[in-house]
C-alpha cells in the first residue's frame, strides 16, 4: 500500500559531531511509504501526487523510531524498586521478578504491554534481554513479528549465583538459544541475540558453550554488561582470577567484535579501552539507570576520541524511563558532570541513526532515507503547557529538539509508525 506522511521531516544521514552537513529537514515535508518501506522523501510539494493517500502529521515533527540499544523485558514490574545498587537489586527484586516468566501465561501478556510502552514512547526498535525461560523469547519474538516490529532479543544465559528459577545449564542455555535462533533470526524482521547475563552468572563452561555460539551463528548479534558497578567488577575477577581484566573473560571465549553491545562500560581500565577500539566493540550508554543505580559517569567523548562508538539505551528496569527523549536528557546531565557536551543534534541523531550504525541495520532503520523501512515518530514540541510556553521563544530546529530532548517524554509522542502503520490511537 502506497500513501504520503505529511509533516517536518528531519533525518540524519552522518554524525553530526563528525560533520556540519549531518541532517537533512523539511519544513513542510513528506515521505512516501510503499508496503512498509520509504519509497521517497522530499518537500510536499514535490511530491504530491493525486489520489494518492495521505496522512498529515504537520505542525509536528517526523523522525526515524528511536532505537533502543539495551532493555530487559522481564523488568517492566521491577522498573522503580527502591533503595540498592547492581548486585543487591539484582537479588532483591530481579531475579525474583524474572522467575515469573516460568508460570504459563505471564511472558506473552508481558510482551503486549512491553510492545504498547515501546511504541507509546516512540521506540520502534529494540535490543532486549528476555528471562532465562525459552517461553519468554518466544513471546516477545511471535508478540514483535505479529506487529512487524524489529526487535533484536535472546534470552539470557545463566547457570550460578542466582536462584534455581532463573538458572539453566551451560548444555540447556545453549540447546535453548540454538534452537531459538533456528526459529526467530532473520524470521520476519527478527534478530537473535546471544545472551549470557554477564561473566558474574556464567560459569566458564557456559562461557565456553556461548562461544561455541558466536562461531556458530556469526550474524547473530551478542549482548552483555560489562564494568557497571566496582563491587561487581571485583566480584567478577574473583570469579575470573586469570582474567586480566573483565572485558578480557569476554575476548577470551571470543565474543568481542562489532556484533557485541556491553552494557554499561563505565569503569574501564586502559587496556580495555584498546581492545574495544581494536575488536571495534561497541559500549552502551545507559544514562537513567547508571543514575538510579549510583553505578557511575559514562565517558563518552573518551571513548569517541578512541574510535569507539557507543550506543544509547533505556535499561529498564534499571533505568526509569522508556523514553528515549528523557534517555537523553539524563545523558546530557551525565555528559555536562563528565565536562562533555551533547548537542541536541548529536543527540537525536545518537537515538536513530547512531544507534542503527552500532547494530550494523543503518540501511534498514534509523534513517529516513528511500529504501529504509517506514518505521517513524512523530514529535509534538508543544505536548505539555510548560513546553508550549518555553516553544513561544524557540527560534531555531536546535533549540525546538533541546526542549523535546530535556522536556518531552510519552507526552510528545503524537504518533509511532511501524513499517508504514501507524500503531498509537
Ligand atoms: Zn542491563
Amino acid at each position: 500500500m502506497r500513501q504520503l506522511i505529511r509533516g517536518r521531516t528531519l533525518s540524519f544521514h552522518a554524525d553530526p559531531t563528525d560533520t556540519e552537513n549531518a541532517f537533512t529537514y523539511h519544513e513542510d515535508g513528506a515521505i512516501i511509504t510503499d508496503n512498509g518501506r520509504i519509497a521517497a522523501i522530499g518537500t510536499y510539494a514535490d511530491l504530491q501526487e493525486p489520489g494518492l493517500a495521505e496522512i498529515d502529521n504537520r505542525p509536528h515533527l517526523i523522525l526515524p523510531g528511536f532505537i533502543d540499544t539495551h532493555i530487559h523485558f522481564p523488568q517492566v514490574q521491577v522498573v522503580a524498586s527502591w533503595g540498592a545498587q547492581l548486585l543487591d537489586w539484582l537479588n532483591t527484586y530481579t531475579f525474583p521478578e524474572e522467575s515469573r516468566f516460568a508460570q504459563q501465561g505471564h511472558a506473552p501478556q508481558m510482551a503486549e504491554h512491553f510492545l504498547n510502552l515501546l511504541l507509546a514512547h516512540g521506540t520502534t526498535t529494540a535490543v532486549a534481554y528476555c528471562s532465562v525461560h525459552k517461553q519468554s523469547a518466544e513471546a516477545l519474538f511471535s508478540a514483535a513479528h505479529a506487529r512487524n516490529m524489529a526487535m533484536i532479543a535472546g534470552k539470557v544465559m545463566m547457570d550460578r549465583n542466582a536462584p534455581e528459577g532463573v538458572l539453566d545449564t551451560p548444555q540447556s542455555g545453549y540447546d535453548d538459544s540454538k534452537a531459538l535462533i533456528e526459529k526467530w533470526h532473520r524470521t520476519g524482521r527478527q534478530r537473535y541475540a546471544i545472551t549470557p547475563r554477564f561473566a558474574i552468572t556464567s560459569t566458564p563452561e557456559q562461557m565456553q558453550m556461548t562461544g561455541q555460539l558466536v562461531r556458530e551463528h556469526p550474524d547473530c548479534h551478542i549482548q552483555t554488561h560489562l564494568s557497571e558497578n566496582r563491587d561487581e567488577i571485583a566480584f567478577t575477577l574473583s570469579l575470573y582470577p586469570k582474567a586480566r581484566d573483565y572485558l578480557d573473560i569476554y575476548e577470551t571465549y571470543g565474543l568481542l567484535g562489532d556484533k557485541i553491545l556491553l552494557g554499561h562500560s563505565i569503569h574501564l581500565e586502559e587496556r580495555e579501552i584498546a581492545r574495544m577500539a581494536e575488536t571495534d566493540s561497541h559500549p552502551v550508554f545507559c544514562p537513567t539507570s547508571n543514575l538510579f543505580l549510583g553505578s557511575g559517569l559514562f565517558d563518552e567523548g573518551g571513548l569517541r576520541a578512541r574510535g569507539i562508538s557507543s550506543g544509547i539505551a533505556t535499561d529498564i528496569g534499571g533505568g526509569t524511563s522508556y523514553s528515549m527523549l528523557q534517555t537523553l536528557n539524563e545523558g546530557y546531565k551525565i555528559l555536562q558532570l563528565r565536562g562533555q557536551k551533547l548537542h541536541p543534534f548529536a543527540a537525536f541523531h545518537w537515538a536513530t541513526r547512531g544507534n542503527a550504525c552500532v547494530l550494523g541495520m543503518e540501511n534498514e532503520i534509523g534513517t529516513l532515507a528511500p529504501g529504509s523501512m517506514a518505521d517513524l515518530v512523530v514529535l509534538d514540541s508543544r505536548a505539555t503547557p510548560a513546553m508550549a510556553l518555553r516553544m513561544e521563544r524557540a527560534t531555531t530546529l536546535a533549540e525546538e529538539l533541546f526542549i523535546l530532548q530535556i522536556m518531552g517524554d510519552d507526552r510528545s509522542v503524537a504518533q509511532t509508525y511501524v513499517a508504514g502503520q501507524p500503531m498509537l490511537g
